[in-house]
């Protein structure tokens, strides 16, 4: 074969197949463009998924009669003329090549009047070279009407899904688009419906609102965070409105949609342990960041970043989150209305694992936590209330002393050996007490094993365990760990570990140490996680304070109830165990008010 030159149309659409793969990214250019031209108003229309029709019209600044066939053009762009303008790109798009290649492969109208001028003009291409310039009528800014798209293109139209799902993704591009433009008013008409209609604001925090559920507004925390040489803001939702899917999460980057895993990872860290695994915090973040501080010309449509120190970002963002939640009480409330506890954190999805990705697709270090429940338990002895720990019979604060919420004096109610009942300011807590006392071990090992490894008591006798091969190599594998969290244990041959020193914490707790390492070392060896060690020691930690804590059945006298109850405010994220469960849940006085028929 001999080598040609293609055609610059056979040019245009191979390009159009690398920036318009469907319909939705025709709008996002489209709404783009009207942006970078200064538009208040941005209207998209779209009938039959985008297959049929796609329109945006805008108020913009419009494109001057000699410039119409430029537009179409390949490469031909206003907004960078040099490479230094690519470095430091403000405008959305600015490949200089969505209207020609869109052009290349649908029937485009392109009209356009120029704010001040009298008429309008208007070209049109059927997927080749545009026509003549020709008057037309219309008021000032531009539209873009494309129609049959694709139409010369038939395997790329094949491979479009059915109109809902096309019609899905424009929705989403548009509201992405919006959340990050609240000075821009949008409607979106699909078909026949009106299904967004959002007027320009000042407050970006009430565009956020509008398009995440104006439903949704009492559980959405304000975000605001400087660190890292970043400006993070934004929403983060309560775990209670947290979903199956992470649709409602967004990041975004000096105003742009961005997908990045290590911000993800951040933000799962930054509710690890107050939502259950498969569940999806909603969350919508800023990051305002020196662009200088980050590549963003790694991925054709930009949404993949490069961050020059993307360690000091995912710390920054975990702040941000973190500190916007602390400063919020997160205890879901009960729903009498249908007798279920408010849904979101409390139901355990039926399938986790399928929600989740798989850990091979993520860098490394960044693999989710494993699912795991250190279910009811196999203490030594069942333990008598007389015994029961120590731990709960340790003074907190002085006795008058107010903890705040909840006072001192007020009387807890134990129910069914398992539910503790007490007065707050805004109702009725019901707390579950293994799930509370788990967290407040589990907050109290973390902030112990910071300073230092966790107290070793030594045995007179060491106590030998049979393990697996397995085991033994995770021993090796964990030394450090193992040790850090107070055993002294050493392999002594190919399936017998000698304990001689163990954790006091767990003697204290009645824990039996040697089915504990055990059952640690297995744990280690299952989920191969040596290579994260801070998550590994997070889940063995919660593994003690879980065998640790009162079980259901377990009876406690008032003053264990006053002091697990006082602790719960001395620690973080007491509203949910380290699983992400609730460990309790408010019924509000005014819904008791209300059901009894009380006015106030
Ligand atoms: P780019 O956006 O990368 O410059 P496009 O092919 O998207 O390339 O657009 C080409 C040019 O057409 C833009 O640079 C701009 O000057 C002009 N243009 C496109 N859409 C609009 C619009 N809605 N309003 C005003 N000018 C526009
Ligand atoms: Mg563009």
């Amino acid at each position: 074969m001999t080598i040609k030159q293609l055609p610059q149309d056979l040019v245009n659409r191979i390009a159009a197949g690398e920036v318009v793969e469907r319909p939705a990214n025709v709008v996002k250019e489209l709404v783009e463009n009207a942006l970078d031209a200064g538009a208040r108003r941005i209207e998209v229309t779209s009938e039959g998924g985008g297959r049929e029709l796609l329109r945006v019209t805008d108020d913009g600044r419009g494109i001057p009669r000699e410039e119409l066939l430029l537009a179409l053009s390949p490469h031909a762009t206003s907004k960078i003329a040099s490479l230094e303008d690519l470095e430091s790109v403000a405008t959305m798009g600015f490949r200089g090549e969505a209207l020609a290649s869109i052009a290349s492969v649908s029937m485009l109208r392109l009209r356009s009047r120029v704010p001040g001028s009298e008429e309008a003009w208007m070209v049109r291409a059927d997927g080749g070279p545009p026509g003549a310039v020709e008057p037309a009528a219309g008021p000032p800014g531009t539209s873009v009407e494309i129609r049959s798209l694709f139409f010369n293109t038939p395997a790329r139209r094949k491979f479009l899904k059915t109109d809902p799902t096309e019609q899905a993704r424009i929705s989403e591009v548009v509201q992405t688009i919006a959340m990050a433009n609240p000075a821009c008013a949008f409607t979106l008409t699909l078909g026949t419906r009106r299904t967004l209609e959002l007027p320009a604001v000042d407050d970006p925090r009430r565009r956020l609102v509008a398009l995440l559920g104006a439903e949704l507004a009492d559980e959405l925390i304000e975000v605001d965070f400087e660190g890292a040489g970043a400006t993070i803001w934004g929403l983060a939702g309560t775990p209670e409105i947290a979903r199956p899917t992470a649709k409602r999460q967004r990041i975004f980057l000096n105003g742009r949609p961005i997908q990045d895993k290590a911000i993800q990872h951040a933000l799962r860290e930054a509710y690890r342990g107050l939502v259950v695994p498969g569940r999806h915090p909603t969350v919508v973040l800023f990051i305002e960041l020196d662009p200088r501080l980050v590549d963003v010309n790694v991925h054709p449509t930009k949404t993949e970043v490069r961050f020059r120190d993307s360690g000091a970002i995912h710390q920054a963002v975990r702040h941000a989150l973190r500190a916007a939640l602390k400063g919020r009480d997160l205890v879901p409330t009960l729903e009498l209305e249908t007798g279920s506890a408010a849904s979101a954190t409390t139901a355990a999805p039926s399938s986790t694992a399928g929600d989740r990705p798989s850990p091979s697709a993520m860098p490394p270090g960044l693999a989710p936590g494993p699912v795991r429940d250190f279910g009811p338990t196999d203490r030594a002895r069942p333990v008598e209330y007389q015994r029961l720990a120590e731990d709960l019979a340790r003074p907190v604060a002085p006795a008058d002393a107010l903890v705040p919420g909840i006072r001192r004096d007020h009387r807890i109610l134990q129910v069914h050996a398992k539910y503790l009942l007490v007065e707050d300011p805004d109702g009725v807590l019901v707390v579950d007490q293994h799930a509370l006392h788990e967290r407040v071990l589990f907050e109290e090992l973390v902030e112990r094993i910071r300073s230092a490894p966790l107290e070793r008591q030594a045995l007179l006798m060491p106590d030998v365990i049979e393990v697996d091969e397995a085991a033994i190599e995770a021993l090796e594998l964990l030394a450090e760990l193992v040790g850090r969290i107070g055993f002294d244990a050493r392999p002594i041959g190919p399936r017998s570990i000698s304990i001689s020193g163990v954790p006091s914490f767990l003697l204290s707790r009645n824990v039996e140490p040697g089915p504990f390492l055990a059952e640690l070392l297995g744990f280690g060896v299952e989920q191969g996680r040596a290579d994260d060690p801070e998550a590994l020691l997070s889940e063995v930690l919660d593994m003690m304070a879980c065998k640790a804590a009162v079980k259901a059945g377990d009876r406690l006298g008032d003053a264990e109830l006053a002091n697990l109850l006082a602790r719960r405010e001395a620690v973080e994220r007491s509203s949910n165990c380290p699983h992400g469960r609730p460990t309790s849940l408010r019924i509000p006085l005014a819904e008791l008010d209300r059901r009894f028929g009380r006015s106030s």
